[in-house]
């Protein structure tokens, strides 16, 4: 059993669980492999004349509650056990805030920051002309993940309407506003984290505008988060991202940093700040520590330097769970990513409400629904954790796998 294999890390969370449940191992059994698993090989003229072939993974989990619903990432170390584990991680996440949702996950491996604009254009098209029948409204609706955006939801959803002869605005979430997008999903996942962030402090009784915080990763889930934390009044002391990290105590503007990085492609010589290393953003000084990068960040080798009294998980998976037990030892409270990234995937869910009841809603609308179901649900972890005398976590798991069982339990299996 491998600490970094983040299938096997996501089985025995739901072993966990299900034990304290008492789940029957039946439907363990059911729930720990994913219902479908499609591989494909995506072949693709590059810019130079070469015929290029990708790998590309689509794991559909669960749909017990709903559609699939999970984002597709494009990244040079994808793989399908990391791919099975996301996949499950998002029946869990669109669970824990109580949409209507399965989960699902692609992924295709790929390094898009070597690769032009139209070849990630004829990449995406082509995958997308390649899964056609396994993506749709009500089968698997894709968003985006690590490295993927709005454009390239874009030529999803055209080559997607394309095929079908018609526009199809709901079979992808994630869009630009000009398609169908809804206002407020580009900061979705941000705001969600910094809510509870916000919501964890009030419990740890701690003034959150003192508090000083850390992030790992400056994408679109750090980036926000760092905003909304800041208009909040948190200061921003550190910020890493794939090529450094940066230090100052003084305080970052998140908005001037992400100029700077525009500009130069790095936060890395950000004015008024420090160069530190990539990982030492982990284990600097602050209150707050938001992972807002890739799986398996804090280990057993680092978890005993993390110094922050919050931990707010922006990507999925980032705590091993050997980490999990040392913060939990230290009485560090981690806000797990399944509960603390849903906004993401929540706002995702009123996209696709607007798409198909043709409506469109302002976004203070928007955000004052995402804000509702973030608290809600951060309290309905909270209270479930005080319950059972349990880490966030391991509550967070409780909430989701009892109400997908539940749905297992009403519908019955067929035949
Ligand atoms: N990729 C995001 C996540 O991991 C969003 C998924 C979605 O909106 O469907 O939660």
């Amino acid at each position: 059993m491998s600490e970094l294999n983040p299938y096997e890390v996501a089985v025995r969370r739901l072993e966990e669980a299900g034990r304290l449940l008492s789940i029957s191992s039946d439907v363990i059994r059911i729930l720990k492999h994913p219902r479908r698993v499609i591989m494909v090989s995506l072949p693709v003229r590059m810019d130079d004349g070469r015929i290029e072939v990708f790998k590309g993974y689509i794991v559909l989990h669960n749909s017990w509650r709903g559609p699939y619903k999970g984002g597709i990432r494009y990244h040079p170390q994808v793989n399908l056990d990391e791919i099975k584990a996301l996949a499950m991680w998002m029946t869990w996440k669109c669970a824990v805030v109580d949409i209507p949702y399965g989960g699902a996950k692609s992924g295709i491996e790929c390094n898009p920051k070597a690769m032009s604009k139209s070849e990630i254009e004829k990449l995406t098209r082509r995958f997308t002309a390649t899964i056609i029948d396994d993506i749709g409204p009500f089968k698997y609706v894709p968003a985006p993940d690590v490295y993927t955006d709005e454009q390239v939801m874009a030529w999803i959803m055209d080559t997607y309407s394309t095929i079908k002869g018609y526009s199809v605005p709901e079979v992808v979430t994630g869009k630009p506003l000009s398609l169908g997008g809804s206002p407020g999903r580009g900061e979705a996942t941000g705001f969600g984290v910094a809510i509870c962030i916000r919501e964890a402090a009030k419990i740890l009784d701690l003034d959150l505008t003192r508090l000083t915080v850390a992030i790992q990763g400056f994408g679109n889930v750090g980036f926000n988060a760092a905003v909304s934390l800041a208009e909040m009044g948190a200061k921003i002391v550190a910020v890493s991202d794939s090529q450094a990290g940066i230090y100052s105590p003084e305080g970052i503007e998140p908005k001037k940093l992400y100029e700077f990085k525009a500009k130069t492609g790095s936060v890395k010589g950000f004015p008024g700040s420090r160069e530190i290393g990539r990982d030492e953003v982990l284990t600097v000084e602050c209150d707050v520590l938001i992972p807002a990068a890739l799986e398996n960040q804090i280990t057993s080798k680092n978890a005993g330097e993390v110094k922050a009294k919050i931990v707010g998980e922006g990507a999925n998976g980032p705590t091993t769970p050997e980490a999990d037990a040392i913060l939990n030892r230290n009485g560090v409270l981690v806000i797990p990513d399944i509960l603390a990234n849903a906004g993401g995937v929540t706002v995702s869910y009123f996209e696709w409400v607007q798409n198909l009841t043709r409506e469109r809603w302002a976004e203070e609308e928007v955000k004052a629904k995402l804000e509702q179901k973030m608290v809600k649900s951060f309290y309905e972890v909270y209270n479930a954790a005080k319950k059972h005398n349990v880490s966030m976590r391991t509550a967070a798991m409780m909430v989701a796998v009892g109400r997908v069982t539940d749905a297992f339990e009403k519908a019955g299996l067929f035949p």
